[in-house]
């Protein structure tokens, strides 16, 4: 309770560019990693009992709900108490809905929070990994725009 949050970390979900999985479906293969949520923390936000992320965005731009930020997220070790986790659904390739809706969802939660939010891709925090499959510091540097190569072709949006 009460943690302060002072930083965002980006996250995909390393799922197939394109296709379209849910928050629910995350929820699941988390449950297989052993993740579990405190539902004692806030009874009744959203149903997902095992997400380890804050949010999930799915390819059609909507955001879905997944740990409240009273609770610690499970998604980049070593930096859970004082982050919160954002994931992308895809690898390297989001929809334009998806690059709008990531922004919208961070400038929303720095005006909730009321402070400047520290933003993190995942791999800047841990070298193995290759998610969130884009550079978030070259991203903020280009006021958000994403590259070209980042944005999945011909999103049907
Ligand atoms: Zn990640």
């Amino acid at each position: 309770m009460g943690n302060k949050r002072d930083s965002v970390v980006v996250h995909c979900a390393a799922t197939p560019n394109g296709q379209h999985f849910t928050a629910e479906q995350i929820d699941q293969w988390h449950a297989e990693r052993g993740f579990k949520r405190d539902m004692s923390i806030r009874p009744g936000y959203a149903k997902l009992q095992h997400i380890g992320y804050h949010y999930v965005i799915t390819l059609d731009g909507q955001l879905h709900r997944g740990r409240p930020l009273e609770e610690v997220g499970a998604h980049a070790q070593g930096y859970n108490a004082k982050s919160i986790g954002i994931c992308m659904v895809g690898t390297d390739k989001f929809t334009l809905r998806q690059w709008e809706m990531l922004l919208k969802l961070i400038q929303r939660l720095e005006a909730h929070l009321d402070t400047v939010l520290k933003l993190y891709g995942h791999n800047e925090l841990n070298p193995r990994k290759l998610c969130p499959g884009f550079n978030v510091p070259a991203w903020v540097k280009r006021k958000f725009r994403p590259l070209d190569h980042n944005i999945l072709e011909g999103s049907f949006l």
